[in-house]
């Protein structure tokens, strides 16, 4: 089995789950008592915060960056960094981390495409939103088209995801505000959603939506067990 390098903490509720998701998985794939070999860097997620707001992303890059190459000099197969925001960086951090960095927007087009689904609605922070290295590269890895909520229901998702889910806050009131900016969102022509932030799926389950829904965590740590067990399944085959 290979092992897997998380780059978490970002928040720590949703390296939660990639952790649970990921174990769960590889135990289904392999039985008993079987877990996955994972190296987990937890980051201070106020600090990353901080270099977001600043939008000092060199910084932010180079600290993540650095933190994959010591998960790589640790043994790391691969890489996951368990935000979509962050992988605003990606790039920089795939080139520090000198192993290969497996990319939530192409896990993501990957699972919606082969959905048939192709104008999906992106809730995510406003930097996921707006800044466009995650739209463009949906578009440029899968050919699809993505829509964004209006300005005061993307400014709504966002404070969501930092004051509430972020800080281990699930609230009846936002999950109903969600479905509606998704009835906005549906009536505006999506035909899906994906859930791209990686707390969302702390409050909408993305089968209970009003169309389908691809939940980012769920498909980039399903990537993860993919490659971990990808020796395995060849020897299998073979
Ligand atoms: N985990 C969130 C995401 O998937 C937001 C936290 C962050 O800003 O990294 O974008």
């Amino acid at each position: 089995m290979r092992t897997i390098g998380l780059l978490g903490g970002m928040s720590w509720e949703s390296t939660a789950v990639y952790y649970r998701l990921i174990n769960q998985a590889v135990r289904d794939r392999l039985s008993g008592l079987h877990s996955a070999d994972i190296l987990l860097h937890s980051v201070n997620f106020d600090q990353v915060v901080q270099l977001q707001r600043a939008d000092r992303w060199d910084d932010a890059a180079a600290l993540l960056g650095n933190s994959a190459a010591a998960l790589a000099r640790a043994g790391a197969d691969c890489v996951l960094i368990c935000t979509n925001t962050m992988h605003l960086v990606a790039d920089p951090v795939a080139r520090l981390a000198g192993v290969p960095l497996l990319h939530i927007v192409d896990e993501t087009g990957r699972a919606l495409a082969a959905a048939g689904l192709h104008r999906p609605l992106l809730l995510a922070t406003r930097y996921t939103m707006e800044q466009g290295f995650y739209t463009d590269r949906l578009r440029a890895s899968a050919g699809i088209e993505a829509l964004v909520p209006n300005e005061a229901d993307r400014a709504d998702v966002h404070a969501v995801i930092f004051d509430e889910l972020c800080q281990g806050i699930v609230r009846d009131e936002s999950r109903d505000r969600m479905h509606a900016i998704i009835a906005r969102g549906i009536a505006a022509g999506a035909d899906s959603v994906i859930l791209g932030c990686t707390e969302i799926c702390l409050l909408l389950d993305p089968d209970r939506l009003a169309c389908p829904g691809v939940d980012s965590t769920a498909v980039h740590a399903a990537a993860a067990v993919d490659f971990a067990l990808a020796d395995l399944a060849q020897k299998e085959a073979a």
